[in-house]
């Protein structure tokens, strides 16, 4: 057996969290690679060392005086190296990122710091293999990962080495310049090192024990999903429930390879499954809630407009011009609705507004803003009947009106747009009926 475990930063946040990871990949020798985020929040009141890099370098390249929050990141550091004992300095890494910065060496390669530096002193407290994530994860010209290019040098990297430390979220360009994945990142570097490495499970610790059926910030003490489809994780993860990266599944994902959310700090928990496909039937007619806020919807009213050839591509050209990507498009017989992102949308509405009556001459555009998506996921559901009725009328009992519905046509999963004031009641009343009602 061979296991690729990622650690998150909130479990490698200080020195005694990094005992519990010592602990908990000594105790398998299955767990051969290592995969370490930069530290995380100590508290609630802490900062994230990405953070903090982010901030210093936004300093130093507008050439002010970034010392104060370097030295907050160096302490962070230190502070695990005297916490655990090691007998290893970080010193001579300091100056140089230091001076990269100076010389303005881009954001990403000083975002990246966190996980590099963190690699180092994970990997001498392990005595395991340090592996620059620069010399085997790769991205194209255009900023998309190289996949066939990582795999082969990866694997064949990682051949030769019984075990190693390989920082997450960053690689490099063909010329060597440093890139990093999105936020939240470490989670695919986890999973494209879990697929090169042929691994058979792909751990993933963080502060939570699983996947919870709602996110914990909404609901009290929710029920952790025991199994659940990548399709399903990618419905819930792409609509917030941010407990894995919602690219994560991808590399593992055609190999099959299944990731175990674990909790570093009750480790013997069994976690949640990730899984390609599963006969287990899920244990509420719902697998997962998620939800986002932020959204708008343009609705255009133009009579008869189905009979309207090509209305419907006139209407995706004038957001396509615009470069604006659409979420949700539920439509009616004279009514076309287009759910985008808020934040996205809100400076290019009147041109967007002025293409659409320019290409679809409509009888009217209504724009509506502050709007939440909520999914609503499971694979159960097809099987159900009734589910989106039972949403409608807990809604109805929670006072929540809804604004929007769409049902995917692979019915695993339902999109309700609320209010974004809405939004927290909504999830609960959903969860109420499904999970505690179990209806
Ligand atoms: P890490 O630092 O380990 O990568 P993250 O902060 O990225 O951890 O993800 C874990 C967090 O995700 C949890 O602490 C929790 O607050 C949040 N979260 C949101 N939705 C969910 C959910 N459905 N299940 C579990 N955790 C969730
Ligand atoms: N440290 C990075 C972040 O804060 C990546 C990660 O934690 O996965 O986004
Ligand atoms: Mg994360």
């Amino acid at each position: 057996m061979k296991k690729v475990v990622k650690f998150g930063g909130s479990s490698l946040s200080g020195a005694e969290q990094f005992e519990k990871v010592r602990e908990i990949i000594l105790s398998d020798k299955d767990r051969r690679y290592v995969v370490p985020s930069a530290p995380g929040k100590r508290d609630k009141k802490d900062s994230k060392v990405t953070d903090l890099l982010y901030e210093a370098y936004g300093l130093a390249s507008e050439d002010r005086d970034f010392s104060e929050v370097f030295k907050k990141i160096e302490d962070r550091y230190n502070g695990i190296i005297s916490g655990l004992g090691l007998k290893i300095s970080l010193d001579k890494e300091f100056n140089t990122i230091r001076e990269n910065f100076l010389k303005k060496c881009g954001e990403d390669y000083a975002a990246s710091r966190g996980e590099y530096l963190n690699g180092i002193l994970l990997a001498e407290y392990l005595q395991y293999t340090f592996v620059d994530a620069a010399e085997v994860i790769f991205f194209n010209e255009d900023g998309t990962f190289d996949s066939t290019k990582t795999y082969k040098v990866l694997h064949d990297r990682l051949e030769g080495i019984e075990r190693a430390v390989i920082p997450g979220f960053y690689g490099s360009y063909a010329d060597g310049r440093i890139k990093t994945f999105s936020r939240g990142g470490s989670d695919i570097t986890g999973s494209i090192v879990a697929r090169s490495a042929k691994a058979d499970v792909y751990e993933n610790w963080t502060d939570v024990s699983g996947f919870f059926v709602a996110d914990p910030r909404i609901i009290t003490d929710p029920e952790t999903i025991e199994m659940i489809t990548y399709t399903e994780l990618r419905e819930l993860a792409y609509m917030g429930a941010s407990v894995l990266h919602e690219d994560a599944i991808f590399p593992v994902r055609r190999e099959g390879i299944p990731i175990n959310i674990r909790n570093t700090n009750r480790p013997k928990d069994k976690g949640s499954w990730i899984v390609q496909s599963t006969g287990q039937k899920s244990k509420f007619t719902i697998t997962g809630i998620a939800g986002k806020k932020g959204f708008c919807s343009v609705n255009i009213e133009k009579d008869k407009m189905n009979s309207e050839v090509g209305f419907g591509r006139r209407v995706l050209q004038a957001f396509e011009d615009n470069e604006i990507s659409f979420e949700h498009m539920p439509s009616g017989i004279d009514t076309m609705t287009i759910i985008v992102h808020q934040d996205e949308f809100i400076e290019k509405e009147q041109s967007v507004v002025s293409e659409l009556n320019r290409l679809t001459h409509p009888d009217s555009i209504d724009i509506e803003s502050d709007l939440a998506l909520i999914a609503v996921v499971g694979r159960g559901m097809k099987s159900s009947k009734g589910t989106s009725g039972r949403i409608f009328s807990a809604l109805a009992h929670a006072n929540v009106n809804v604004k929007m519905i769409d049902q995917g046509s692979s019915e695993l999963n339902i999109i309700i747009g609320v209010k974004n004031e809405d939004f927290e009641n909504a999830i609960r009343a959903i969860y109420n009926i499904f999970v505690l009602a179990r209806l």
